[in-house]
């Protein structure tokens, strides 16, 4: 069955959320239903299987709601990227640039080895600058990216293009 309109039935648009102008796509509906958040986590899990995961990165904070369950419904651990200052470890940084100003994204050095294949999951795929410093904070922890999963792609956006050479070839996958 095509699970897409049962998602997207499930997504809220709030307009001029955070700021005028913006058409925020609010994913809490979804999770409030079974059905859909059932969906939504076999269909990401057979994802992790399809590019031989080890692991799910969940990038903070609506990839943790949705990469936690992937990762338990996949037999796969589950990695935190949060935003700087939240892990009490030794992590790894990464600065990237926003609309006004700039973010910094960490994780525990040591939940990554060599010998990992990560799925990175988040709910949205906007300008994919966020998605782009987790791959390269992956990368730099040792680690290789095995694909990119998110609920939702906004095309208009362009982040498809902006993280094709990052991906290198691993996979993008938007339901
Ligand atoms: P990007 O870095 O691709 O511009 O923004 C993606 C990040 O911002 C994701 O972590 C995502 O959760 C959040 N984001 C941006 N726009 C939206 C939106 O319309 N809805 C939701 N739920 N998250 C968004």
């Amino acid at each position: 069955v095509d699970i897409t309109p049962l998602l997207l039935s499930r997504i809220r648009d709030v307009a001029d959320y955070p700021e005028p102008g913006v058409m925020f796509k609010d994913i809490t509906p979804l999770l409030a239903d079974p059905a859909a958040f059932t969906a939504l986590t076999d269909a990401l899990a057979t994802v992790a299987a399809n590019t031989g995961a080890t692991k799910v990165v969940g990038l903070e904070a609506r990839g943790f709601i949705l990469g936690a369950p992937v990762a338990v419904r996949a037999g796969l651990g589950f990695i935190p990227v949060r935003k700087a200052g939240k892990l009490p470890g030794a992590t790894l940084s990464q600065a990237y640039d926003l609309e006004y100003g700039s973010a910094e994204i960490e994780v525990h050095a040591e939940d990554l080895s060599a010998d990992d294949r990560i799925l990175i999951v988040d709910d949205v795929l906007a300008t994919g600058g966020t998605a782009e410093a987790s791959i390269e904070l992956i990368r730099r922890a040792g680690a290789e990216v095995a694909g990119l999963a998110v609920l939702m792609e906004l095309g208009f956006l362009g982040g498809r293009a902006r993280l094709e050479p990052a991906l290198a070839g691993a996979p993008l996958e938007a339901l």
